[in-house]
């Protein structure tokens, strides 16, 4: 199952996505996470809906971030090439930091670069979309159940601060600063190693595989949920491969995993 969330006619839906001759397509109404109350509020039951739904070519359509976490969960230097060309020691135990759920953007949405910093740099991610309230899972419990599927994320990170605060709450904070989409997907096994690769106005910056990982994903979703409970819909995103860079205004990047589709921002000034 692909879905993703989108604006139509000045309202939010959920929609499934289908492979049609190579090209993604919203080709019907999908039922809304459950998390989502804010949309189930507004809508009532999803089988209510009555207008007739027309395919929208996904990279035409109005697309959102196709989550609304509670929290979003990030890891960092999970790839050995990565912590390196930062001039960091790959880590012992997984490095975990927080994004706020104002930096989230949408596929196709504007990424701002801040005027406090003079360095604001791209991370392809994979994300996971957690699927169940869990706290406390053991590495060796079934984990897959409580994945709901996977997204892309960009990691916008302003490397600078980063350096200069110590603590990361701003350098990966700002608004916009959260890129993701643009759909769930449940057909991908990360486990089994998947490539993730980022392209800065068409040429490829990053190429990586989830196989390179320092932390398994049983590995993480153990060390996190021993520290937070993660409820349905919060993200967790596993970590940037190597070839991080700057972003100017004007750019395009995308990122894009198998499967997954193409995740595309612009970049301009915030001003
Ligand atoms: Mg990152």
């Amino acid at each position: 199952m692909r879905y993703c969330r989108f604006n139509f006619e000045n309202s939010i839906h959920y929609g499934r996505v289908e492979d049609r001759g190579g090209e993604l397509w919203i080709v019907d109404l999908a039922e809304a996470p459950e998390e989502d109350l804010a949309f189930r509020l507004a809508h009532g039951r999803a089988t209510s809906w009555s207008f007739d739904f027309e395919p929208i070519a996904l990279h035409a359509a109005d697309l959102l971030p196709p989550v609304t976490p509670s929290k979003i969960v990030c890891v960092g230097r999970n790839y050995r090439e990565h912590a390196k060309e930062l001039g960091n020691e790959a880590p012992a135990e997984p490095l975990l930091f927080f994004k706020p759920t104002s930096s989230l953007l949408g596929p196709g949405g504007t990424i701002l670069l801040p005027a406090a910093s003079e360095r604001v740099d791209f991370e392809g991610e994979l994300a996971l979309v957690i699927g169940k309230r869990v706290r406390k899972l053991k590495a060796d419990a079934d984990w897959r159940p409580v994945i709901r599927g996977y997204t892309l994320a960009n990691d916008v990170t302003a490397r600078d601060l980063q350096k200069k605060d110590g603590q990361w709450a701003r350098a990966k904070g700002f608004d916009t600063f959260c890129a993701v989409g643009p759909l769930v997907g449940d057909e991908i096994d990360p486990a089994a190693g998947v490539t993730i690769e980022t392209r800065v106005n068409g040429e490829l910056r990053q190429h990586g595989s989830t196989a390179d990982f320092i932390f398994t994903i049983p590995e993480l979703l153990a060390w996190i949920t021993a520290a937070f409970t993660l409820e349905p819909g919060d993200l967790i995103l596993t970590g940037t491969p190597a070839g991080v860079g700057p972003l100017a205004p004007g750019d395009r990047v995308d990122v894009a995993i198998p499967g997954l589709g193409v995740l595309s921002n612009l970049v301009a000034r915030d001003l």
